[in-house]
């Protein structure tokens, strides 16, 4: 009983720890490999249709795992929706290839418990024996730092362990760790770079960006440190707190100045989160219709219908709404359709190169259109030089931001801007290039 999963009757983790122990203590160095995998696609299941379901469902994947693994290895489970297995033998890249593929074609056909169908693929990650490590316990998590990698990348896929990984998986921790701190001590920043009205030249408001330095490894991009705080469960303490620091800031600047802020996919998605930002504001004494919130087609994909509840909530306070980095990952246009969005921003990537790529051009020009054509504001993000300004103003797009106007800001540094953009009624000297 104390070696045997009781849903699955594979053997448990504590069984396949023991395995592992006698392998690597054999002393003979045969080779072998040790796999964990993840069941992508579980966790909705389980949610939706309920825990009985769920066990069912990880009965049959265990079933059809071990059946392919027999006569070859043998199949664990660990916990959860994760498994693991070890093969013996010396596996080159493509051999661990091959088995991969050949165990995630167990699921191309769906599992059906009663009148559920569920379609679910794995991800995996590899390491080997002798050569990933001689230790038992730190084979296990290096084949747990590549499946991590492999789901980063896509789910799916699969990874074998390398050093980089360990590397990266220590960054993390620490910046976890650390991060953990500084939001206890509030020691994180937020600076703020102008949005010029690229009609009148003038300011329209800034954009609030964190800023965070970590005590063992120095600055950190928000690009790094705010993935890592939703995977950890940080991000909404963190963000929560951001905003309404950047709230307050913004109390102080003229009536017409507007705050925009980014959310986060995890504050999005969450009942009650339109709430919370509404109530932020108010705490703040912010007015909802000077603050706009900028929400990624990535975070809204995560969870479309309890996206559309906090923006039309957030809308309903007279905020108002923008779609982040247009262009990249997932974009569709039918949320263009359905949301009622403000204002759509287009990704710096394409900004970057509307002058020298002549398709890029002509995609950011029907980008402008479209704005155009909806009656929203399109703001291109990342205008660094002169030639990206004027491609912008000559097709008519409404907004800009960049280096060219000025790098992100710490908050001491508004108050002149702000009296420069109203004494001199141009746009913004491009003073702050090399800042
Ligand atoms: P974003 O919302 O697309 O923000 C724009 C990013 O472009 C910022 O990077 C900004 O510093 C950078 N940028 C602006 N103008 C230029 C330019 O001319 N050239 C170049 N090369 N870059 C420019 P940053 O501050 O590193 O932020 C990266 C991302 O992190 C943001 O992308 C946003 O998605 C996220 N982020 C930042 N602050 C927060 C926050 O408080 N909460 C959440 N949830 N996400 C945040
Ligand atoms: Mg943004
Ligand atoms: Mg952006």
């Amino acid at each position: 009983m104390a070696y045997t999963d009781t849903l699955t009757d594979l053997p448990n983790r504590r069984a396949f720890e023991r395995l592992l122990n006698d392998r690597v203590s054999s002393g003979t160095l045969k080779p072998f490999i040790v796999g964990i995998l993840d069941l992508d696609g579980f966790k909705p299941v389980n949610d939706a249709y309920g825990h009985a379901v769920g066990d069912d469902v990880l009965i049959e994947a265990g079933r059809r795992l071990s059946t392919q693994l027999r006569g070859v290895g043998t199949l664990a489970r660990m916990g959860g929706d994760e498994f693991a297995l070890i093969v013996d033998g010396r596996f080159s890249a493509d051999d661990i290839n091959h088995l991969a593929l050949r165990l995630r074609s167990v699921f191309d056909e769906p599992i059906i418990v009663g009148d559920v169908i569920v379609r679910l693929s794995c991800s995996f990650g590899f390491s080997t024996y002798p050569d990933c490590s001689e230790d038992a316990g730190r084979l296990i998590d290096r084949a747990d730092m590549a499946l991590y990698r492999a789901k980063a990348d896509h789910n799916g896929s699969h990874r074998i362990f390398d050093a980089s990984y360990e590397r990266s998986a220590i960054e993390r921790a620490i910046i976890e760790q650390d991060l953990r701190e500084a939001i206890r001590a509030d020691a994180l920043q937020i600076h703020f770079q102008p949005i010029i009205n690229l009609t009148t030249g003038r300011l329209s408001g800034f954009e609030a960006l964190a800023r965070w330095t970590s005590p063992r490894l120095g600055p950190v991009s928000p690009a790094v440190f705010v993935p890592i705080a939703e995977q950890c469960g940080l991000i909404e303490a963190m963000t929560n707190s951001l905003l309404l620091k950047a709230a307050r800031v913004a109390t102080r600047w003229p009536s017409h100045l507007r705050l925009a802020f980014n959310m986060s996919a995890y504050q999005i998605d969450k009942p009650g989160s339109g709430l919370k930002i509404i109530s932020i504001l108010a705490e703040a004494g912010l007015p909802p219709h000077r603050f706009e919130a900028e929400i990624t087609e990535t975070a809204i994909l995560k969870n479309v219908e309890a996206s559309r509840v906090a923006i039309e909530l957030i809308k309903a306070a007279g905020a108002r709404v923008a779609l982040d980095d247009f262009g990249t990952g997932f974009s569709s246009l039918s949320h263009v359709k359905d949301l009622p969005l403000d204002k759509i921003k287009i990704d710096r990537s394409f900004v970057d190169k509307v002058c020298t790529d002549e398709k890029i051009g002509n995609i950011v020009r029907s980008i402008i259109q479209m704005c155009e054509c909806l009656d929203i504001e399109c703001v291109a993000e990342g205008i660094e030089h002169d030639e990206h300004l004027a491609f912008l103003i000559k097709h008519n797009c409404t907004s800009g931001q960049g280096f060219l106007f000025s790098r992100p800001l710490p908050e001491t540094r508004i108050p002149s801007l702000i009296t420069e953009d109203s004494d001199s009624n141009v746009r913004i000297a491009a003073r702050d290039r090399a800042a």
